[in-house]
């Protein structure tokens, strides 16, 4: 087994770490470990030794993340502030790790002269995770923009591969099983353009941001996906369920597909409002809303069996 005192290993290793520390929910119980690679070449060292049955959660900065009271059993690799390169290329594309917050991509792009990805500006997520749910906002998609990216695989290979070689629907990417191989950066290609219109844009998307949703309160963004046709927050706000609470979490007065962290939710509190608005909507109007975040890890009754 690993420890910290591992030969070469120069990221972090931390057990029983609270994922409460490292989600925008601000809940979740501890990882057995925690893996902060000091870079790439680190990571991809320290994925070679693990052993083959380790079971491994990546996340970034944990803001699609509900991660359960229990805690995860395995090792979590964190790669928020680490995988953390972002160049331009020759041509109007960038290389960019999955460390690297979307907000950086967006402003860097404008820097650069450079458009395309300002919808990022306000998804306060890394490229890795937006990668993952091909996150969007404002009409536009992180894979719209991809060309190729490059995948660990739990053996520790690193593989190239094509926008092609992936089945890209609305907050979901199919062609890899997520839990043995992991994104590691991107190439994305943008659009000449002009850096003035670019930064004016990200305010724009950033001012409509703040007066719609409730930025100044934990949440982890949208709670369900919009069904087609339709808004999950038209819904959820027509069934009367703003400002419904369980515990500590609740719908948000602002904008109906969040739900805030009050100050001492707990992720039980938070599953089980996502369960009861579910219901409310389709018993009032018989439609199955599918989540958005992410759910992981073990309730606390199994940790303390
Ligand atoms: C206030 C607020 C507003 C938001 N607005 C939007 C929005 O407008 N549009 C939108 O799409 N989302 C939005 N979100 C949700 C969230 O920011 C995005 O889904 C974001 O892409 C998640 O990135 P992350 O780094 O936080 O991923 P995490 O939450 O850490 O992880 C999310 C998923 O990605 C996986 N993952 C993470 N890194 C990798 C990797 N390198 N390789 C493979 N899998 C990985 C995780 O295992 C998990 O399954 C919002 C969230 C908040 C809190």
């Amino acid at each position: 087994m690993l420890n910290a005192q591992s030969e070469r290993m120069q990221g972090r290793l931390l057990t029983n770490e609270p994922l409460a520390k490292h989600t925008s929910w601000r809940v979740g119980g501890p990882a057995d470990r925690m893996y902060i690679p000091h870079d790439r070449q680190d990571l991809v060292d320290f994925i070679r030794r693990l052993p083959a049955e380790e079971p491994l959660l990546w996340i970034g900065l944990g803001s699609n993340l509900l991660v359960r009271d229990g805690g995860i059993r395995g090792t979590v690799i964190n790669t928020k502030g680490r995988l953390k390169a972002m160049t331009r290329l020759a041509d109007a594309s960038i290389y960019v790790e999955a460390g690297v917050p979307c907000a950086h991509v967006a402003r860097f792009c404008g820097e650069q002269g450079l458009c395309g990805a300002e919808f990022l500006a306000g998804i306060p997520g890394t490229m890795g995770g937006a990668l993952k749910m091909n996150a969007g906002a404002f009409g536009g998609e992180t894979w719209d923009i991809v060309e190729s990216v490059e995948m660990l695989s739990a053996g520790g290979d690193i593989v190239e591969r094509a926008k092609g070689d992936f089945l890209i629907g609305y907050r979901s990417v199919k062609g890899f099983e997520t839990n043995k191989a992991w994104f590691i950066s991107a190439r994305l290609r943008l659009a000449p353009g002009d850096s003035e219109a670019s930064q004016q844009k990200i305010k724009a998307l950033l001012d409509r941001r703040g007066k719609t949703q409730p930025t100044n309160q934990p949440s982890c963004g949208s709670v369900f996906k919009n069904p087609p046709g339709d808004h999950a927050a038209r819904l959820i706000e027509q069934a009367g369920l703003k400002g419904y609470a369980i515990g500590g979490a609740c719908v948000s007065e602002k904008h109906a597909n969040f739900i805030v962290n009050t100050g001492h939710a707990s992720a039980a509190d938070i599953e089980a409002l996502i369960a009861h608005v579910r219901q409310t909507v389709y018993n009032q109007y018989g439609v199955n809303l599918q989540t958005e975040v992410c759910m992981v890890g073990e309730t606390s009754e199994v940790l303390s069996a």
